[in-house]
């Protein structure tokens, strides 16, 4: 009897290994296979019992992995890692279900009670409020990762701006304002909060204020100088101080030479101040190191209408149209969330510096 019981543990045990080995190796779909035989006999270890839920979870019956991992909550003996482990888990099926309640509900409860301090557990409550739209929950639990080092002030001033993104969609710009200047309090080179607060000064008929705010915006991002310059350059022309624009150019210049804005807009001016080819010169350089700028392309397509024989303007825009198939929008790598502009904090997953252009279509 004794020697079936010693057969039958040590099959549960080697089945246990061979399923790590598996997962080591990046074979799920053999891993799960080899779970489900671990947990058989009924006397696998409890993380036996955890993985293959979450393994469960993962090829899309949450549900299932709920009643297993919901199952080795009554266990006694259970270590505080495994208990962690296991409360992560069971918060994540639910979240996976939908239940963003019973998710932030078990997480909470966990930190409670196991005096968890890892940050990642406070990222994923921050998630689940967020998808309940509770910015001001979401942003406390990201307060709390904080604090045990998963974000730092950038994070949270970007995840206020987001915030105040949909207040002054639905028109409360007061409200908007109140979070954005919390945020500079967090992190005082925010540009996308930068940038939102000259929006509202402007509205407000508060020009100096506008002007400053989009200025250090486009002196600090190279992806909101584009849009911070076009908001300048309307502002100061309506107000007759366009003159002003070329000293912005310079600073934004100065701090980012490859700036697409601020290069294009003074190779613009060298063309109205008559000097074509410095305007030639400057575009032809920065085309070399960003040839999808298709503002760039358009301004020396027009100087090389003027200036250089149709056989070169022809090649020239060839080439320009082959680039142009290949603009991307922003893709936010956890989510897919696409955006036509760049963004640090992804309004639907909740994830920070996630967007890109640079993956494969
Ligand atoms: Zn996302």
């Amino acid at each position: 009897m004794s020697l079936f019981r010693k057969k039958g543990e040590q099959t549960t045990h080697q089945w246990y290994v061979t399923a790590l080995k598996r997962m080591i190796d990046g074979d799920r779909d053999g891993a799960f296979l080899a779970l489900q035989e671990a947990v058989k006999g009924g006397k696998a270890p409890t993380d036996a019992y955890i993985r293959l839920g979450n393994l469960l979870r993962e090829r899309g019956d949450a549900g299932k992995a709920v009643q297993i991992h919901q199952s080795l909550t009554v266990k006694t003996d259970l270590t505080k890692e495994e208990k962690i482990e296991l409360f992560l888990n069971l918060a994540e099926d639910y979240a996976h279900l939908g239940n963003s309640e019973k998710s932030i509900r078990i997480l909470e409860t966990a930190v409670k009670t196991l005096n968890i301090k890892d940050p990642a557990v406070f990222m994923k409550i921050a998630k689940q409020y967020h998808v309940l739209r509770n910015k001001e929950k979401s942003f406390e639990a990201l307060r709390e990762a904080k604090k045990y080092g998963g974000v730092g002030d950038r994070e949270l001033a970007l995840y206020l701006a987001s915030s105040a993104e949909r207040l002054l969609e639905n028109g409360d710009s007061k409200e908007a304002k109140k979070l954005l200047q919390q945020g500079l309090k967090h992190d005082p080179d925010s540009a996308p909060a930068l940038m939102m607060l000259g929006d509202i000064a402007e509205t407000e008929d508060n020009i100096d204020e506008a002007i400053s705010k989009w200025r250090r915006a486009a002196v600090l991002s190279p992806q909101l100088a584009g849009p911070a310059l076009q908001k300048l350059e309307r502002l100061l022309y309506e107000r007759g101080k366009f003159s002003e624009i070329e000293k912005i150019y310079h600073d934004i210049r100065s701090a980012r030479g490859g700036d697409e804005t601020a290069s294009l807009a003074t190779a613009a001016l060298y063309k109205k101040q008559g000097q074509d080819e410095k305007a030639i010169e400057l575009l032809e350089e920065y085309l070399a190191v960003f040839p999808e700028s298709i503002k760039g392309r358009l301004l020396l397509t027009s100087l090389y209408a003027r200036h250089r024989d149709s056989d070169a303007l022809d090649r020239f825009l060839d080439e320009s149209v082959r680039q142009s198939w290949e603009t991307k929008p922003y893709v936010c790598q956890s989510c897919q969330f696409q955006s036509d502009a760049m963004r640090w904090h992804c309004p639907r997953c909740n994830a920070f510096d996630t967007f890109t252009t640079d993956y494969e279509i």
